[in-house]
C-alpha cells in the first residue's frame, strides 16, 4: 500500500539521514527501485514528473502499475508515489488518481501567488492524508523544459511557505538539475543553514542529486536535508549499460534481442545506482 511521505521524512529528519526520491520512467525503472528498496529495507519515494506521467499514459496507469507491483513483488517497505515539480492542475490530477504525495512547484510565481496556491493544496492534501512538497527559489537546470539558473532561496520566504503547513520544502541552494557544469560553485551551506534555522523541524528537500559529491551530500543531511531527488544518475547508468550490451553485439546473439534480455543490464545498473544512493543517504534498514 502506498503511504504519505510524512512519517518517513519526519523519522529521517530526526535520525539525520535522507530518503531518496528516484524518478520512474517505465516498468523496468519502477521494478528496479522497488526491489532495491525492499532488499535494503529502506523507505523510498517514487518520483513522477508531469512529462513522465504523459509518457507512461497518465497518472491512473502509473498508480495501477505501482500498486500492482507492490502486491506482486511483496514490497513491505514504505513507498510513497510522488508527483515531481507539479503544476497546480497536475497536482489535482494526481490527488484524484491515487498518488500518496505531490509537489506543487510554484517557485516561478511571485511569492504571494506561490503562497496562495500552496495554501489551497495544503488544505486538500491534509484532508486526504497526503504529503505535500513546496518549492521556493527556482532550482537551476532543466525541469521538463523549464530552464532556471542556480538560484538560492530567501530563508524568510521559505519560512512563509513552511508555516502554511506543507510536509517538506524544496529550496534552491545552488543545486542544479541534470549534470553539473565543471565550474559549478557547489552548494550554499550558508543558505541551507539559514533556511533550517527558520523552518525548524521541516524536512528539507535537495533536488538535483546527480553528481553532488558525497561529502556535500552528507553535510547537507547534517543541515536538515531529509529527502534527496535522484533522476539523471539512473538515466545515465541505464543508458551506459544498455549501450555496452549493444556495442558488445549481445543483441545479435541468440535471443539477445528479446526486450527482457536487452533491458536487463540497464535495469541492473539502475539497481546498483539506487543501492549506492541509499547507502550514501543512510536510509538502509530504516524502513
Ligand atoms: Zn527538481
Amino acid at each position: 500500500m502506498l503511504v504519505s511521505a510524512k512519517e518517513m521524512l519526519t523519522k529521517a529528519k530526526a535520525g539525520k539521514y535522507a530518503v531518496g526520491q528516484f524518478n520512474i520512467n517505465n516498468l523496468e525503472w519502477t521494478k528496479a527501485i522497488l526491489q532495491t528498496a525492499q532488499e535494503l529495507n529502506s523507505p523510498v519515494i517514487l518520483g513522477v514528473s508531469e512529462g513522465a506521467g504523459k509518457y507512461m499514459c497518465g497518472y491512473t496507469t502509473i498508480v495501477g502499475m505501482v500498486n500492482g507491483m507492490i502486491n506482486e513483488l511483496g514490497i513491505t517497505v514504505p513507498v510513497a508515489l510522488h508527483l515531481d515539480h507539479g503544476s497546480y492542475e497536475g497536482a489535482m490530477k494526481c490527488i484524484e488518481a491515487g498518488f500518496s504525495s505531490v509537489m506543487f512547484d510554484g517557485s516561478h510565481y511571485p511569492i504571494e501567488e506561490n503562497l496562495a496556491k500552496t495554501k489551497e493544496l495544503v488544505e486538500i492534501c491534509n484532508s486526504k492524508g497526503l504529503s505535500l512538497e513546496a518549492e521556493v527559489g527556482a532550482i537551476g537546470g532543466e525541469e521538463d523544459g523549464v530552464v532556471g539558473s542556480g538560484e538560492v532561496a530567501d530563508p524568510e520566504e521559505c519560512k512563509m511557505i513552511a508555516d502554511l503547513g506543507v510536509t517538506m520544502l524544496a529550496a534552491g541552494i545552488g543545486n542544479i538539475h541534470g549534470k553539473y557544469p565543471a565550474n559549478w560553485a557547489g552548494l550554499s551551506f550558508e543558505t541551507l543553514d539559514g533556511i533550517q534555522q527558520l523552518t525548524g523541524d521541516m524536512p528539507l528537500v535537495l533536488h538535483g542529486g546527480t553528481g553532488i559529491p558525497a561529502d556535500m551530500i552528507k553535510k547537507a543531511i547534517s543541515l536538515g536535508v531529509s529527502k534527496i531527488n535522484v533522476n539523471t544518475e539512473c538515466q545515465l547508468a541505464f543508458a551506459e549499460a544498455t549501450r555496452k550490451y549493444i556495442e558488445a553485439g549481445k543483441d545479435l546473439e541468440g535471443k539477445g534481442f528479446d526486450p527482457r534480455k536487452l533491458l536487463a543490464d540497464g535495469t541492473a545498473a539502475i539497481k546498483a545506482t539506487v543501492k549506492e544512493k541509499m547507502e550514501l543517504f543512510g536510509s538502509v534498514d530504516k524502513a
